[in-house]
């Protein structure tokens, strides 16, 4: 075979791996239809200017819907209610994406193609899709005054959900000439009279609503604002959103967002409604998770010591659950490994002590320069003049601690000796008491003040070589220099990492005072 003939050969073996391919991808497609599209998911937030738990979960989820499936994030900033409207909200909801690592691909920071991104710059855009429903005799004007509607409460029992359709069927010339007055109108959706609405949801599956129970929904408010169910619709289909993704209050509602949808003839996107968040009661019962359970603000929980990856990797596992019974997750192996079919309906408990385990966890796990580096500001907060070695105060911390926040009592003494009760120096373990302990404390002052170079090693070599010296055990000699040295019982690290950060002169001194309480002047 000549080289163009091979070469012939080769490119028709080419074509048809290529033909099977587009083949198999077609077949693909078709099978998942979901697949046509890109996928892109969106965190609606409301700025109220606390970033809930259960918020968070839900931006984590879509975000990680979205990225497991090489798709798009969005953040788009519901803000239709402007009376609730609080001031640096948004910078809230900027911060707590950023510092877990959530990045947005598209929002009112950075622009995209589907902006704008925050409600209230779109206020123009809702209005003729309203009116474009009237138009399709599927909403309607309704002119009933505050006072009129008052007048209906406790009548949620007339069967339409709560406003009696009173303008639904107004004549044309009615509806005109009170336009034409310049009477206050909003914009009402006609909901179906008969029948039931289905939808399917990816977690909690098909649920059912009898039509009759749906109150024809305002769309567009007086002030011209839309409604938040209104702009949320609107905005999720322009925005090609294909997943919404969301608490399960919102469940209920879906059966009015299907009509509008069905209604503006738009294609439905899969709902993933996530499970309620729980908190544990003292009696042992639990109920939806709130302040009296502990902090339910990501800042706060910062604040409490909880670092940002420990938050977002405990919350992964608030109502999904891992193939295997993998618990510690970084934000990349949770893209990797989430699943919508891994989202649990049944109610999730958030779990302060299992967040504390984490927190423990991670911490351990970290570089000592990285730990030290997190410490520094309890640190300081401790000994705002003092420079003490950070380094070994931190290798005694970090097996320890498990919120940052304990930090600061856990090295008090190291500050202030504390006043204690020479009945501390005995022990029975150790095999000390209140006559050995003199001895203990007289013989480590001599052994000590010789030595120069201060540092672990050094004390530890000096007080190890001690110990059989005076023929006790190490145990013996290390609890009344401990005791002397801390001023309490249970300290983190022992008593030689202790005089090393603690210095030759104060730890002398602190000895020295330890035979003072014990009688020796
Ligand atoms: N703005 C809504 C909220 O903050 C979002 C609801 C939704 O995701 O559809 O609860």
């Amino acid at each position: 075979m000549n080289r163009l003939a091979a070469c012939y050969l080769e490119i028709s073996e080419n074509m048809e791996i290529i033909k099977k391919l587009k083949y198999r991808n077609r077949k693909r497609l078709e099978r998942n239809p979901l697949m046509q599209k890109k996928i892109r998911t969106r965190f609606a937030p409301s700025p109220t200017g606390f970033m809930h738990v259960g918020n968070l979960r839900t931006a984590l989820y879509e975000y990680l819907i979205a990225k497991s499936m090489d798709g798009d994030f969005v953040l788009r900033i519901e803000d239709t209610d402007q009376e609730r409207l609080v001031e640096g909200a948004v910078d809230v909801i900027y911060d707590t994406l950023d510092r877990v690592g959530l990045r947005h691909d598209e929002g009112p920071d950075m622009g995209g193609a589907f902006g704008p991104y925050v409600q209230s710059q779109r206020r123009e855009l809702y209005r003729p899709y309203a009116e474009q429903l009237v138009r399709d005799g599927k909403a309607y004007y309704c002119f009933c005054t505050k006072a009129r509607l008052d007048s209906l409460h406790g009548e949620e029992e007339n069967g339409f959900g709560g406003y009696d359709r009173h303008c639904r069927d107004l004549p044309q010339e009615e509806v005109d000439r009170l336009l034409s007055l310049g009477t206050p109108y909003v914009i009402r959706q006609k909901m179906p009279i008969e029948g039931s609405t289905t939808f399917e949801d990816a977690v909690y599956g098909s649920i059912t609503i009898e039509n009759a129970e749906l109150e024809d929904q305002i769309l567009l408010k007086s002030d011209g604002y839309p409604t938040y169910n209104f702009a949320n619709v609107i905005d999720d289909h322009l925005m090609e959103i294909t997943h919404v993704v969301r608490g399960c209050e919102y469940l209920t509602s879906t059966p009015k967002y299907n009509l509008l949808y069905e209604a503006l003839g738009w294609e439905i996107p899969v709902y993933v409604h996530l499970p309620l968040i729980m908190g544990k009661n003292e009696d042992g019962t639990v109920s939806k998770l709130s302040k009296r359970h502990g902090s339910t603000g990501f800042d706060d929980l910062v604040k409490e010591g909880y670092l940002p990856e420990v938050i977002i990797n405990y919350i992964a596992l608030l109502g999904w659950c891992p193939k295997d019974n993998q618990e510690v997750f970084t934000l990349e192996e949770l893209t990797k490994n989430f699943s919508v079919h891994g989202i649990s309906k049944s109610p999730a408990v958030f779990d302060y002590d299992k967040l504390t385990w984490f927190n423990g966890e991670y911490l351990r796990a970290m570089p000592p320069e990285a730990f030290t580096d997190l410490a520094m500001p309890y640190y300081k907060e401790a000994f705002p003049d003092t420079e003490l070695d950070w380094a070994v105060l931190s290798s005694i911390l970090q097996p320890r601690v498990t919120q940052m926040t304990q930090i600061p009592d856990m090295i008090g003494f190291f500050g202030a000796l504390p006043d204690y009760d020479k009945e501390l120096f005995v022990n029975k373990k150790s095999k000390t008491n209140l006559e050995n302990s003199v001895t203990m404390l007289q013989e480590a002052i001599q052994a000590l003040e010789g030595v120069d170079d201060w540092c672990v090693e050094k004390i530890h070599t000096t007080l190890l070589e001690l110990a059989p010296k005076l023929e006790v055990k190490n145990g013996t000699l290390l609890w009344p220099v401990r005791i002397a040295a801390a001023g309490m019982t249970v300290t983190p690290g022992g008593a030689i990492e202790i005089l090393a950060i603690l210095g030759k002169e104060e730890s002398l001194r602190r000895l020295g005072l330890g035979l003072q309480k014990l009688g020796v002047s």
